[in-house]
């Protein structure tokens, strides 16, 4: 059984996808903690983040520096700040969140509610702020 994120690489689960290319996906998490807030995964479908091979960890990690880019300039922050948790989900991922300060990446915070508008126009704005 594929994962729920595999499920939103496939198109089978809707996602608000910011940034894709053959190996990686980036789309907003869905109960973000700032405006802003995604996820990176790899396509290959690997639960444990440090079981990824080293020329996967390092590919995302430039992938994922492409999308905080983006991420920065279209949500003005700090910095953004870079999180691996993967308690929830059992495929691996790279949360980025814009933060203002620390508190920003606390994740017992509550989480934004937003609207599915909301979620489109912040993934177009952080898209349209990648390199095209
Ligand atoms: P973790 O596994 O890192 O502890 O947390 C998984 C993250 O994935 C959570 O922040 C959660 O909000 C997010 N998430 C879980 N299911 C979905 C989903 O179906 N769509 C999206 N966009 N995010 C999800």
């Amino acid at each position: 059984m594929a994962s729920i994120f595999s499920r939103i690489v496939a198109g089978e689960i809707p996602s608000y996808k910011v940034a894709e290319d053959d190996k990686f996906f980036a789309f907003l998490d869905i109960n973000p903690l700032a405006k802003g807030h995604t996820l990176v995964i790899p396509k290959r479908e690997v639960d444990y983040f440090f079981d990824l091979t080293d020329e996967e960890i390092g590919a995302m990690q430039i992938f994922a520096k492409k999308v905080a880019t983006a991420i920065k300039e279209a949500f003005p922050c700090v910095k953004v700040g870079q999180a691996v948790l993967g308690l929830e989900v059992p495929h691996a991922h790279i949360h980025l969140v814009p933060m203002q300060s620390e508190k920003d990446m606390l994740f017992t915070n509550p989480k934004l509610k937003l609207t599915a508008e909301e979620f489109a126009e912040i993934a177009q704005k952080i898209n349209s702020c990648l390199p095209q």
